[in-house]
């Protein structure tokens, strides 16, 4: 046994317990540099700082008239200011050289994202000009309102400004954190490799869809919700067809998975039953047992064990149970694997609409829904949620624990969840 602890003794470990030792064992991850395009999904291996101003030149907020506030002083409706526009500046192009115009009460035609030249301190939106006269807006525009000093301008740096951190080593690069990189001109990203994981489903039972669904067999389910769920956390992912309850090509199959996958997930066989042949391939495989039993419900046989930097883990066949030890168990060794800041799961508390009446001689984790209510979460348990049963996976969007010792718990009572996604 590796690690024995008093508490770890016997194999028999805390969920707490089985994922902090799960975690310690997933490897460092590489970087790589990909294009920004293809960083979606991945984790910065490094932290990115804005290497200029955001915006990086005076610019135009809205569509108006660029002007000097001190020219529009006292305009009103009564006695309006005349202002030359003797020029436009388009989105894109240069301010430079564009300066205080020849004339006094100069004013540069602009649009939102334009330049606004430095001598110019204010921009009049173009419905508050009250004629124009000449073409396109370039003429003589009618303000009857003073400007307001800096109105509708962005300075340089007043969305982000220079030397500011962009992205956080270890942070997920989705949609907004591209934008980020996109708008500072990042044209590759350094990122973390992804871990790469092999599934392999254990049962005499099961066929994959496409084959005949005979007398007595199942279509493996396990599998592709593994692979999904693995996939869109973004690890490369070995889905292997379903093998038959025997020892020696469990463990064999399991053997050359590692060859190329540092974590080898299976679900099935993990029992103390006759055809249970998980735990003993394992061991046939090399491997030294991390824990053998985990203190919850359902999936209490959940086993891992480790050969080198190599890692197995083996959730139970029944889809409850292999759901819950995929987001307990093995969603944080891949987060882990893959970089990521925040590995560990992360607990909510919440309040129970309804009661839950099974005995809990361990902590039992239920698929629910869960809404905020009265400024608290309120959690309403999956009819349904019974260990085969697959049917509360729609609409669950919380895995609620319910502490062990008792029968149950009682509606209103609060309760620790954690959130699918
Ligand atoms: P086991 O963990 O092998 O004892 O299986 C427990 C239950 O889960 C049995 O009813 C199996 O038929 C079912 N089961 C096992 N593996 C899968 C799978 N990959 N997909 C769907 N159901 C499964
Ligand atoms: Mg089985």
């Amino acid at each position: 046994m590796i690690e024995a602890t008093e508490k770890t003794r016997n194999g028999v470990v805390s969920v707490e317990e089985a994922e902090g030792l799960l975690v310690s064992r997933a490897l460092p991850p590489g970087k790589e540099v990909v294009e920004l395009s293809q960083a979606l999904g991945r984790t910065a291996a490094e932290a990115y700082v804005s290497p200029f101003s955001m915006p990086p030149f005076r610019r135009a907020a809205m569509d108006g008239y660029a002007v000097k506030t001190i020219d529009t002083l006292g305009a009103s409706p009564e006695q309006p200011v005349l202002l030359f526009v003797e020029s436009e500046l388009k989105a894109g192009q240069s301010a430079e050289g564009v300066q205080g115009f020849s004339s006094e009460r100069s004013a540069v035609r602009v649009f939102t994202g334009s330049p606004v030249p430095a001598s110019f301190d204010s921009i009049i939106i173009q419905e508050r000009v009250r004629r124009v006269i000449g073409e396109d807006g370039i003429g003589v525009a009618q303000i009857d309102r003073p400007a307001e000093r800096g109105q509708h301008i962005a300075e340089p740096g007043k969305d982000i400004p220079e030397c500011s951190l962009l992205l956080k080593q270890g942070k997920r690069i989705g949609p907004k954190e591209m934008a980020l990189l996109a708008s500072f001109g990042f044209e590759r990203v350094s990122v973390h490799t992804k871990p790469t994981v092999a599934v392999l489903p254990i049962g005499e039972e099961l066929v994959l869809p496409g084959q005949p669904l005979l007398p007595g067999r199942i279509y493996d389910s396990n599998g592709f919700m593994l692979e999904a769920s693995l996939k869109e956390m973004g690890a490369t992912v070995r889905r292997l067809p379903p093998c038959a309850d025997r020892e020696d090509e469990i463990a064999r199959l399991i053997d050359q998975a590692w060859e190329t996958a540092d974590l080898v997930v299976t679900t099935g066989g993990v029992s103390v039953g006759r055809y249970d042949y998980a735990k003993p391939a394992a061991e046939l495989a090399g491997a030294e047992p991390l824990f053998t039993k985990v203190l919850m419900r359902p999936g209490t046989p959940t086993s891992a064990y480790a050969r080198g930097a190599k890692t197995l883990i083996a959730l139970s066949g029944n889809p409850s149970a292999c759901f819950a030890g995929l987001e307990l168990l093995v969603k944080p060794y891949v987060r882990k694997a893959y970089g990521s800041d925040s590995y560990l799961n992360e607990w909510e508390s919440g309040v129970l609409e309804e009661g839950v009446s099974k005995p809990c001689p361990y902590p039992r984790y239920i698929r629910s829904r869960v809404r905020p209510a009265g400024g608290a979460w309120s959690l309403t348990p999956l009819p349904n949620d019974r260990s085969g049963n697959i049917a509360a996976f729609s609409g669950a969007g919380a895995l609620a624990m319910i502490p062990a010792g008792g029968q149950g718990a009682a509606a209103g009572q609060s309760v620790r969840w954690l959130r699918l996604t």
